[in-house]
């Protein structure tokens, strides 16, 4: 399997809010997504970054706020549709989207690739389905980003069906084996948003890529096991889950050091592993 780093444009944030310490300046959180090429289900998404629907869907009030909390940068060659063109790919292409949360920065693109599956842990998005226009708010959900067709295309992972996982993962223990070949393994990260997945997967050289979404926002933040600002708390569902999965990203860290540990929004990590002309 082939994996490559992207993004979909990058939105803007201080840095002692992404960190405890962290210095007052506005530094960027740029919107990872991640592609997989591989051998038999072809190519296929770890969540989508931003699209220019996140602006359609914030022009108003309350919402408006959103944009105003963290400024979003988004060119148009930034677009995902546009990054799979760079690699002979169209959006039709796209067999399955893994979706690590439904945080607005994750599932922009949702609605531009019209064959995807989407594989996502069940109470990812069960809580959000019957939520008010109030409460979207709060969870980050920009409900006109979901395409319509959700239901008829979501793959979602048995809880059921969990896998014991071998010594390589440890502390980690237990995850699902997505595509069944054992290529893409999803773990649960609670803490930061409701049944937020992260993933495992190997590339054709044999280097593991761990995904962990916004478990962490900053690398350093998992080395230093440094949670952010106690003001991220309101944004957290399970604020003391949220350090116990940081705890074990620093164990798992320390001990992996082969291992690319990507936090979503870290520039420094990104910046490093993107293919360059992607940027
Ligand atoms: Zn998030």
């Amino acid at each position: 399997m082939k994996i490559d780093i992207l993004h979909a444009g990058y939105c803007t944030s201080p840095e002692h809010l992404a960190i405890q310490g962290g210095r007052w300046r506005a530094i960027h959180f740029p919107a990872m997504f991640a592609l997989f090429r591989h051998p038999q289900y072809g190519a296929m998404l770890f969540d989508t970054g931003y699209s220019y629907r996140f602006f359609d869907e914030t022009k108003k009030f309350p919402k408006r706020f959103y944009r105003w909390m963290t400024p979003v940068h988004l060119k148009e060659e930034d677009l995902v549709v546009n990054q799979l063109a760079t690699f002979n790919l169209r959006p039709e292409d796209i067999s399955h989207v893994f979706i690590s949360h439904f945080h607005a920065d994750h599932v922009g693109s949702l609605c531009d690739l019209p064959k995807s599956r989407y594989v996502y842990l069940p109470h990812a998005y069960s809580h959000l389905r019957h939520l008010s226009p109030e409460e979207d708010m709060k969870h980050a959900f920009l409900r006109g980003q979901i395409p319509s067709d959700i239901d008829a295309r979501s793959q979602e992972v048995d809880l059921s069906r969990s896998i014991l996982l071998s010594e390589e993962y440890a502390p980690f223990k237990t995850g699902y084996d997505l595509l069944g070949d054992g290529s893409i393994i999803g773990v649960e990260l609670p803490g930061h948003a409701h049944g937020q997945m992260g993933i495992f997967a190997r590339n054709d050289d044999d280097k593991v890529f761990f995904f962990v979404a916004d478990a962490a926002w900053l690398k350093r933040s998992i080395v230093e096991n440094r949670p952010p600002h106690k003001i991220a708390n309101l944004l957290f569902p399970d604020p003391i889950a949220y350090r116990e999965t940081l705890g074990k990203l620093q164990t798992y860290t320390l001990t992996h050091p082969d291992t690319i540990v990507v936090p979503s929004h870290c520039d420094e990590t990104i910046s490093q592993f993107s293919v360059s002309g992607h940027k």
